[in-house]
């Protein structure tokens, strides 16, 4: 079918062969930036994370399964050039996939010399198959020459910057240990502005303590900051994590499906129409993950997402409202002591 995807900064032809969700979708954006279906292709560069490591802190954020990363055991398993080519077989042979992204997803993948990430990035990117550079970050680990680097390869490629804010709130942002707060990740996006790549940022929706009015406060924030896309993940527990501990003693609940799909289309109605929704779903390899169950089925979610859209007859954007500065909810008094 042939739609048109209006937003606040282009008008574009989109050709998909299913009907289009209510909202932005990664598959809809890769599909008109490359004219046909994009796989990304998940990397390990044998990244730490300065959040485990020792750098900002150690232990790591509460739901993260961060043992891997520890930076004596931290040698990924296999090159970048093999992880490509078996990624690439793999998706060539389950879905014809022509075109591809190189996702550099574990760790923190911006944790390293200059050199060491242009050596890695650029044997990413010696494949004429691979269209496109996504990178996953943290707010604290930008400096200026690595932002250079990054911006280096947009003459070469479409390339996307993951930075991880999960909140705006900085009582949740000590609670889960993150290691920066709020106004870290919105001198990142500052830093980032005009460089020529995608911004995308990273909510959990679901953290205890927070309530209907602080994640859309988030919202707001995210909405206000000129973002490209965004990932939403429902607060899900994973195996061997101290947020698995948490909930085996009963101090975290977890959301149910039908909570988790009102929040969601609550929270995406207030962003920007051009805002691109790379996810919508907490994400755990099958055996990892401990609750909730029903995160299993993705597809069932984004079906009653859509149809809770439906319902309303709203969509991405129908309550988004345009602000002339960022907007930054301060909250000081702490979730967890
Ligand atoms: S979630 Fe990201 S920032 Fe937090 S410990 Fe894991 S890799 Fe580090």
């Amino acid at each position: 079918m042939n739609a048109e995807l209006t937003s606040g900064r282009k008008t574009n032809t989109v050709h998909t062969d299913r009907a289009e969700p209510p909202y932005l979708s990664f598959r809809q954006f890769l599909t008109e930036r490359f004219g046909e279906r994009v796989h990304r292709i998940a990397l390990d560069g044998g990244f730490t994370c300065p959040n485990v490591d020792g750098t900002v802190t150690t232990g790591g954020c509460v739901y993260c399964d961060n043992r891997s990363f520890s930076p004596n055991r931290r040698l990924p398993r296999r090159s970048i050039r093999e992880q490509i080519e078996h990624g690439m077989d793999v998706l060539r042979s389950r879905y014809g996939s022509k075109k591809f992204l190189a996702y550099f997803q574990a760790g923190t993948n911006t944790h390293g010399t200059v050199e060491k990430l242009r050596r890695l990035y650029d044997e990413a990117l010696s494949y004429r198959d691979i269209v496109g550079l996504m990178i996953g970050t943290r707010p604290d680990c930008l400096p200026e020459p690595i932002l250079e680097l990054i911006s280096s390869y947009v003459r070469r490629c479409w390339v996307c910057l993951e930075i991880g804010l999960q909140t705006s709130h900085d009582r949740s942002l000590r609670w889960m240990n993150r290691g920066h707060d709020a106004a870290c990740f919105v001198d990142a996006v500052q830093r980032c502005r005009g460089r020529g790549f995608d911004l995308c940022v990273h909510v959990i929706l679901g953290l205890p303590g927070e309530s209907h009015a602080d994640m859309m406060a988030t919202a707001e924030t995210c909405a206000s900051l000129g973002l490209d896309a965004i990932k939403i993940h429902n607060l899900h527990v994973v195996r061997d994590t101290p947020l698995e501990a948490m909930f085996r003693r009963g101090e975290v609940t977890i959301m149910s499906l039908d909570e988790y799909v009102r929040l969601a289309c609550d929270f995406v109605e207030r962003l920007p129409p051009s805002m691109v929704i790379h996810r919508l779903s907490g994400d755990a390899p099958g055996d990892y993950l401990v609750a909730p169950e029903w995160c299993r089925n993705k597809s069932a979610l984004l079906r009653e997402i859509e149809k809770e859209f439906r319902r309303r007859g709203t969509r991405q954007g129908s309550r988004f409202r345009e602000q002339s500065a960022p907007v930054f909810h301060r909250t000081a008094l702490p979730i967890v002591d």
